[in-house]
């Protein structure tokens, strides 16, 4: 598990993060969201012991950084933005020399580099020079250099920016293979890819931690229905509007004549459904579809980081 408490990072009079409290639990895996220059990169170089934080701490599994900076560090691959990698040594070569420096012991580094070029599909090209590899490839041989000395946590800063359509898609796929036996903290600004991928998001906006959780806790409980029923929008609107715990009723396009579809915006734990149903069978308008309307990160996101100042 990796903990960040109350970490401030400034450079110079900028103050890159402010006091985030982030607790990640082993086994998730967690994307990283926030706007250009909103401290995400910051963030992930405090938790990989890349530099310490001006204020606060950074633990892995209970040790720290500071003061154990081997130990936490050997628990912790990572794949920078741009990831250093030796464009003339062959893919094997590097991921050699890199599971030397990870203290993997000589006897064990053919094996282990076999293993790692089979996870992350490098066979075919584990004799090639480096910098004879597409992009696509190269990011792998960077995923794959982290895996080096097998860390339990994997950290990925922004591993799918600049990579063509089926490349990102390669390496989605990868990072979904690598989650089910690594922790996985991961960068992006692509908040699809982190809806499909997380299993915990952490949402950073200047410097601030604002939201942390499951998707299903940053979504939270819905105050918004989706309604279709059988009747004339003329009939049912004015009595869904009266109905008590509803705030808002905003009609939706169906394009069939004779069904009206709305949202109903509710009351903060308004429990609606005993009424509307009893409301409905009075009107003699069959109900085709009632179901919570959840807001998307997308939305979520947008919403956390529309101020100037971070809420
Ligand atoms: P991006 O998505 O653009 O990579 P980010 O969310 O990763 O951005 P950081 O790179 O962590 O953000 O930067 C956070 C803030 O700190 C930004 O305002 C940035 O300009 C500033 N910053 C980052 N590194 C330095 C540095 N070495 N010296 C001064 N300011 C810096």
């Amino acid at each position: 598990m990796i903990e960040l408490c109350q970490a401030t990072k400034r450079y110079g009079p900028k103050e890159a993060l402010h006091a985030v409290d982030l607790r990640i639990p082993e086994g998730c895996v967690l994307g990283l969201l926030g706007v250009n220059g909103a401290g995400k990169t910051t963030a992930l170089n405090l938790m990989t012991g890349y530099f310490p934080p001006t204020s606060g701490s950074v633990r892995v599994d209970g040790m720290d950084m500071l003061t154990q900076p081997r130990a936490c560090k050997r628990r912790i691959g990572y794949l920078p933005e741009q990831p250093p990698l030796y464009d003339e040594m062959s893919v094997a070569g590097f991921l050699t020399f890199v599971s030397r420096l990870r203290e993997v012991k000589d006897r064990d580094i053919p094996g282990h580099v076999k293993d790692i070029c089979g996870l992350c599909g490098l066979e075919e090209v584990a004799g090639r020079p480096v910098g004879k590899l597409s992009k696509g490839y190269r990011q792998r041989v960077g995923i794959a250099s982290a895996l080096c000395g097998d860390p339990p946590t994997l950290i990925l800063d922004e591993p799918t920016v600049g990579l063509d359509p089926r490349q990102v898609v390669e390496i989605r796929s990868l990072i979904r293979t690598l989650g089910e036996t690594h922790t996985v903290v991961f960068s992006s600004h692509l908040l699809p890819e982190v809806q499909q991928l997380c299993t915990r998001v952490a949402i950073l906006h200047q410097g601030r931690l604002v939201r942390e959780g499951s998707l299903e806790e940053l979504q939270g409980g819905s105050r918004r229905l989706r309604l279709e029923a059988l009747g004339a929008p003329e009939k049912l609107l004015p009595a869904l509007r009266g109905l008590p715990g509803v705030q808002r009723v905003l009609p939706q396009e169906t394009g069939e004549a004779g069904v009206t579809a709305v949202l109903l915006e509710c009351e903060e734990k308004a429990e609606i459904s005993e009424a509307l149903f009893r409301l409905l069978c009075a009107l003699d308008a069959p109900i085709r579809l009632l179901a919570p309307e959840r807001d998307s990160l997308e939305e979520i996101f947008l919403r956390l980081t529309a101020g100037k100042e971070a809420p």
